[in-house]
């Protein structure tokens, strides 16, 4: 029996005109708060993405006013289960775009856009020959878990992919060009952006890797490691007929699927770490993170001097 949980995250985003961002997020954040929600969500002249967390009460709540409002009546949520709030506050944010790939003439994925493909499609898709498959996320979302065979891009940032792409074009020239997000709103500008760039067959994956992991056919098959998420749960998993870990250890490049943030808060880069390491190295993801005089982890530890100086001489600086 699947035991139903109390607490619901809430994943959401439509490409719809938005009048007066600042206006509109102002409200929407007193209505959130009222309600209870708890989340991040970014409203724009080109329209809103979110997720939120909260009660089913509280959800359900949320979802009702959202469909019964005309502008956002097409909102598609995807629903995970959850034990309780997924953040910490709640914040609407205004913005001029909504994800942004910092192009002059931006990309409208209701005038150019790839072919949406079902989880189902795109599974079929995967398969077949002269198709290169690309994972539209950063970096350290792909090294987490990513589809068999992706392409990796080397990005940090979603804004950085047109020029990686630019540089890289010969990957896939004359190819079927299949792409991913993890909700799906990457890629409708992204896959909008390739077919402005000449490429001719370009197709994305509706609904992102939360739908793919959700349906019933294809339940996530395909999928490798963990999808990465922007908030307290950090990962969720998506496969439900085998889990492969492709995540490594930042410091030993074992198998592991735990990230942290380095603990240098001038660094605060994501790296994936054992809970040993995580100790051994002071959480720094480099040697001179582990001893930077601001560390986070020793502040937490409350580590003596003589204890931070012997653990430091213990990973040979
Ligand atoms: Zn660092």
């Amino acid at each position: 029996m699947i035991e139903s949980k109390a607490y619901r995250v809430l994943l959401y985003y439509l490409y719809v005109p938005i009048e007066n961002p600042e206006e509109f997020a102002a409200q929407h954040l007193a209505f959130c708060k009222e309600i209870g929600l708890k989340g991040r969500i970014l409203a724009g002249l080109e329209g809103i993405n979110g997720t939120v967390s909260g009660t089913i009460e509280q959800t359900n709540q949320y979802m009702e006013a959202m469909k019964s409002n005309p502008l956002f009546s097409d909102i598609v949520f995807k629903i995970d289960e959850a034990d309780g709030h997924a953040f910490k506050k709640m914040h609407v944010r205004p913005r001029k775009e909504i994800v942004s790939l910092r192009l002059e003439d931006d990309i409208n994925p209701h005038e150019i856009t790839g072919e949406y493909l079902s989880p189902v499609e795109f599974f079929e898709a995967m398969k077949k020959e002269d198709t290169v498959i690309i994972d539209a996320r950063n970096d350290y979302e792909f090294d987490l878990g990513h589809f068999k065979g992706a392409v990796r891009p080397d990005i940090r940032n979603f804004r950085d992919l047109p020029q990686w792409m630019r540089e890289n074009k010969q990957m896939f020239e004359n190819k079927k060009i299949l792409t991913y997000c993890t909700g799906g709103i990457r890629c409708e500008k992204f896959s909008g952006w390739l077919v402005r760039e000449g490429y001719e067959d370009v197709s994305q994956l509706h609904g992102g890797i939360a739908t793919y992991g959700k349906d019933p056919v294809v339940q996530g098959e395909n999928w490798d490691g963990m999808m990465y998420v922007f908030d307290e749960r950090i990962s969720v998993p998506i496969n439900q007929k085998e889990h492969v870990i492709v995540g490594r250890d930042h410091f030993t490049n074992e198998p592991c699927e735990r990230y942290v943030n380095c603990a240098n808060p001038e660094c605060n880069k994501q790296i994936i770490c054992s809970e040993e390491n995580e100790h051994k190295y002071l959480r720094g993801c480099t040697p001179e993170c582990s001893a930077h005089a601001r560390n986070r982890y020793v502040v937490e530890y409350n580590l003596s001097e003589v204890e931070v100086n012997e653990r430091l001489s213990r990973i040979n600086l």
